[in-house]
């Protein structure tokens, strides 16, 4: 049912002689994220037909347009209103917020004027006007969550058979699409979202991002950041966007992002290494994407066919190349994942229960690597690797990022026996190990004067003697001419070691420029805390033995 609303004034003028029907998106509802020519068309209309509360968000723009205002339910009987006074000769304007073709009025138009046999050429004038829909405007609101493939979902079965809309969220989960739900909840309609997030879980970890807006750009606006088990916690309801992350979206001071690309490395919880852009659709960095076959990439004889003809010559079988083809595997989304172990940070046993254990998580493709800074680096394919680190440390393994990262090398304290000052080195790790830097950052901590460990040779150096600590700063710690730290203070007492290290650091981040190694950031801001940079001389000339 229709109600006939308030102002019946149809100015003579305004009437053409064909009629037309303006279909209209005005967005999400602030009159500043309506369009231009959104505002143009209902100024220019003889009649508004539309939801009451959407005649209600554009009022401050009617002037004496005839106004038909219909309940929520009621969409065929305004299309078929729309359609008769269009046949009269008004400029009628059916109005929907966001965009007039999701989920709003334009297709039901359509419908109304093919039953009647509408043709363009001979019907009554259609302009649909587009407008910023809801997955876009909450979209904005939450961050970028959108970015990738996204997809939306209503979950009104008011017009759509519940099993298929089961059906669509299942596949779009597994697809790792990101997700738009709309109409997610109602007075009556309060199950269809309790059952959308458990299909959602089957697929998807249960830490998802999730972002929940109701009435964006509205006065009633109301953004929740939340996650997917979670999420029935918050108020959800007809006004509100339920919008899911894929298996890449990530939360970032409030903020739900969803990378453009899907990560190939990273690491414990810095996550980031993009690629170059010359790195970029190589093979070898992005196997996903369409490489030998895609016609402009089709060259007389492809790469890979010559390096498995030189191979074959050396009697070298070629590894087959490793296609992504199994469903499951593609959307599964495993990346590279490169972290380091070790046993701890003074203790240098690894049991073979622990070796065990590497050896059954990173399978046969994995790779274990022992660094300089007495740690095992691993890197391995998982899709899943939070798991991967909940096993290795139920091991007892320490887990440590890599990268431009503070890495901490401390010596065994003679098997545990020279232990006093492990609580310092403990408090060092806890406040400052495996924090990003400018450039990979070595703090070496040695629990007596034989210093066998070479601390000194770190960027910052720790010795213990039983007078106190010794700090050294600034070790170029590669290179011919590679040289100690500066000693800038000795006898120091345990609070005021730990104290200080973490300043050091804290400066290193604040002031070191990307990529600038500890001794060059000493060099040239010659102050660090206090301690005052001494050159030092510069090594005598030699002939190299070897190589220049
Ligand atoms: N045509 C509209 C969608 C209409 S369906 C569009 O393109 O946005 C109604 C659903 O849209 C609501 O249940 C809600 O999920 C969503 N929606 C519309 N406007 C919104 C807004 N301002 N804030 C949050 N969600 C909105």
């Amino acid at each position: 049912m229709y109600v006939f609303g308030e102002a019946v004034l149809v100015g003579g003028d305004k009437m053409s002689q064909k009629g037309k029907l303006l279909i209209i998106g005005f967005g999400p509802g602030h009159e500043q994220h309506m369009t231009i020519r959104a505002k143009e068309a209902i100024l220019e209309s003889d009649s508004i037909i539309g939801y009451n509360t959407y005649v209600d968000l554009i009022r401050p723009l009617l002037t004496n347009q005839t106004i038909v205002r219909t309940g929520m339910t009621e969409e065929v009987s305004r299309a078929q209103e729309a359609v008769r006074q269009a046949e009269q000769g008004k400029k009628v304007a059916v109005i929907s917020s966001g965009d007039a073709g999701v989920y709003g009025m334009a297709g039901l138009v359509y419908e109304v004027l093919i039953e009647k046999g509408w043709k363009e050429k001979t019907g009554v004038e259609v302009e649909i006007i587009p407008g910023v829909s809801a997955i876009n405007s909450v979209g904005s609101l939450l961050g970028a969550p959108i970015m990738h493939d996204a997809c939306t979902i209503s979950l009104s079965d008011h017009l759509t058979p519940w099993e298929l809309i089961k059906k669509r969220i299942d596949a779009a989960a597994q697809a790792d699409f990101v997700i738009a739900l709309y109409n997610p909840k109602s007075g009556r309609r309060t199950k269809q979202i309790e059952e959308a997030q458990r299909i959602l879980l089957l697929h998807r970890s249960p830490d998802t991002p999730v972002g929940l807006v109701k009435s964006a750009y509205r006065d009633r606006q109301h953004i929740v950041m939340t996650k997917l088990s979670e999420m029935l916690e918050h108020e959800i309801g007809m006004l509100t966007t339920v919008i899911i992350g894929n298996g890449s979206t990530f939360m970032y001071d409030g903020k739900m992002i969803t990378p453009r690309g899907y990560q190939r490395k990273y690491t414990l919880g810095t996550d980031k290494q993009p690629l170059k852009p010359h790195q970029r659709l190589r093979e070898e960095n992005e196997p996903w994407a369409l490489h030998n076959g895609s016609e402009q990439e089709q060259a007389p004889q492809s790469l890979r066919s010559l390096a498995e003809e030189a191979l074959g010559k050396l009697n070298v079988p070629a590894k087959p190349p490793k296609a992504i083809d199994k469903k499951e595997d593609l959307f599964k989304q495993e990346a590279i994942f490169e972290f380091a172990v070790s046993p701890g940070l003074a203790n240098k046993k690894i049991t073979s229960q622990q070796l065990l254990t590497i050896v059954q998580i990173i399978g046969e493709d994995g790779e274990v690597e022992y660094t300089t800074d007495h740690q095992l680096k691993v890197e391995m394919k998982t899709s899943n690797p939070s798991e991967v680190t909940a096993k290795l440390e139920e091991k007892g393994f320490m887990l440590h990022p890599v990268g431009d990262v503070v890495t901490i090398k401390a010596c065994d304290f003679c098997d545990g026996d020279k232990g006093e000052s492990i609580p310092q080195l403990n408090d060092i790790h806890e406040l400052v190990g495996g924090e990003q830097v400018p450039k990979r950052l070595s703090i070496g901590f040695n629990g007596c004067g034989m210093a066998c460990y070479g601390a000194p040779t770190n960027d910052i150096g720790v010795i213990y003697r039983k007078k106190g600590f010794d700090l050294f700063l600034g070790a170029k710690t590669t290179g011919r001419n590679a040289h100690v730290g500066q000693l800038v203070a000795e006898g120091m007492n345990g609070d005021e070691l730990v104290r200080m290290v973490v300043k050091v650091v804290r400066d290193f981040q604040e002031r070191g420029l990307p990529n600038e190694r500890f001794h060059k950031f000493f060099k040239r801001v010659q102050v660090i805390e206090g301690y005052r940079f001494r050159e030092v001389p510069d090594p005598i000339p030699v002939d190299m033995a070897c190589g220049d």
